[in-house]
């Protein structure tokens, strides 16, 4: 099978062209040279690809200097894996390409049950071999006349027009856990199905999971999170009972789903309100998927996951917020504002947004937007240098009297310069 009109008509005319120059040099150096795995996938479900997978059965870094030689630009070479950068020339250069990457075809294989792969050079038949799915074992040659050949040793295209998720081998979850993962997200990602002899080797291969570095565990569930739809994908996870594995704390109840069902909108609603969380303010869309789904743990149980999945210091301290917001929620009702501001303040903003999004009481909304979007800003206009000019003593008291003139604003006590003058110097002679 040919795919060269799809490639065509798929491609942007970038990669399109970038990849015709990858492949009229390849010959003259000998190398066939594929695109292999997910971008071939995509590719064949019409879908844009984001990654070219560019894969050279030999040695991709002589690939990349051949190019560099003829068009210019630089080389970056990375032996041990045997890849390259090729950082593109400036008239070959676009908006969203600065480089392409290069790796050299290659085997792997697996000491012993989820350790980290041993990997040496390999021909194309092994670089095949050593995927996690058939539908991402089909490979297209680019290199010369062999432009577009389609290579599907291990049934790929059927898998992939039948929208069946079907490990290779039956070592397969042995060797890498997170491969159970890996086919979850695919298969909620497309709507395909799991092969029954696929789905019966993830129950053997299940104790596994315990072997699984919190590291490489929260990658393929930052990877989950990232997707659209993520509470499908965990909802199957608890279904196949993949997360409880992970750790017992780890469910996910009808409760977490229709929070993480919402993940998506939310995003969109803080791309589309830059004036409640800003943009730098913004978190990554995994980090934000952990928080709607946690909140409702205790403390203690969010301590416990994280001794399994090392969350970074940052998502640690708002899901630890999040959790103490979610319980406490309902007794924000009929604070006054400075209460709200003197309390929310202390925890990361993210977190209180988060909270808020998806409080029941409209009540308890409505206070978290006001504190998000105006009270988190309000000031008096009195500051330290103001309290120094008027000669009162540095020290815990500047906090102090800005702190009780910020409260005036906020509960409208003070709602005039001239108010806030007149509240401050009867402040400084109370004090
Ligand atoms: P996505 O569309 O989510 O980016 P992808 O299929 O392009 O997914 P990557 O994680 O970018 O996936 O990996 C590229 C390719 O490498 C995959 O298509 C797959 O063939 C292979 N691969 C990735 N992870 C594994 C793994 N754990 N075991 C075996 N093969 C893997």
């Amino acid at each position: 099978m040919n795919l060269k009109s799809q490639l065509e008509s798929t491609l942007t005319p970038d990669q399109l062209r970038i990849l015709q120059l990858v492949a009229d040099e390849a010959p003259q150096s000998g190398l066939p040279l594929y695109i292999i795995g997910g971008s071939v996938r995509d590719l064949i479900l019409g879908s844009a690809t984001k990654d070219l997978d560019l894969t050279v059965e030999g040695d991709a870094i002589a690939l990349a200097r051949a190019l560099a030689k003829r068009h210019g630009g630089k080389v970056t070479a990375h032996s041990k894996f045997g890849t390259a950068n090729w950082f593109l020339p400036k008239d070959l250069m676009t908006e969203s390409r600065e480089s392409v990457d290069l790796i050299s075809a290659r085997s792997e294989t697996y000491k012993h049950p989820a350790a980290l792969p041993t990997v040496k050079p390999g021909s194309i038949t092994d670089d095949i071999r050593r995927r996690d799915f058939t539908l991402n074992t089909l490979a297209i040659r680019l290199d010369g006349a062999h432009f577009g050949e389609l290579r599907d040793d291990l049934g790929g295209m059927d898998d992939l027009k039948q929208g069946i998720i079907r490990a290779l081998h039956q070592k397969s979850f042995l060797d890498d856990p997170t491969r159970m993962y890996r086919a979850v997200r695919y298969a909620e990602r497309y709507g395909f199905e799991i092969a029954d002899e696929t789905l019966a080797l993830i129950h053997k291969a299940r104790p596994l999971i315990a072997k699984l570095s919190a590291q490489r565990i929260r990658h393929e569930l930052d990877l989950i999170l990232e997707e659209w739809n993520a509470a499908a994908m965990l909802a199957r996870l608890a279904d196949l009972d993949l997360l409880q594995p992970i750790h017992p704390a780890l469910t996910f109840d009808s409760s977490m789903r229709e929070r993480v069902a919402n993940l998506h909108t939310y995003r969109g609603l803080q791309h589309l309100s830059p004036w409640n969380i800003t943009r730098g303010e913004q978190m990554n869309d995994s980090d934000l998927g952990w928080l709607l789904w946690l909140m409702s743990l205790s403390q203690e149980q969010v301590s416990a996951l994280n001794d399994r999945l090392h969350f970074t210091a940052d998502l640690l301290a708002s899901l630890f917020a999040v959790s103490m917001m979610f319980r406490d929620q309902s007794s924000f009702v009929g604070w006054k504002p400075s209460e709200c501001v003197e309390h929310l303040e202390s925890f990361p903003v993210n977190a209180v947004e988060a909270v808020g999004y998806v409080a029941r009481d409209p009540r308890v909304k409505e206070l978290f937007d006001e504190y998000i979007s105006k009270w988190r800003y309000i000031k008096p206009h009195t500051t330290g240098d103001t309290l120094k000019a008027l000669g009162v003593e540095p020290g815990p008291r500047y906090a102090v009297i800005l702190r009780q003139l910020r409260n005036a604003w906020l509960d409208g006590e003070v709602k005039t310069a001239e108010e806030e003058k007149r509240l401050l110097k009867s402040l400084i002679s109370e004090n």
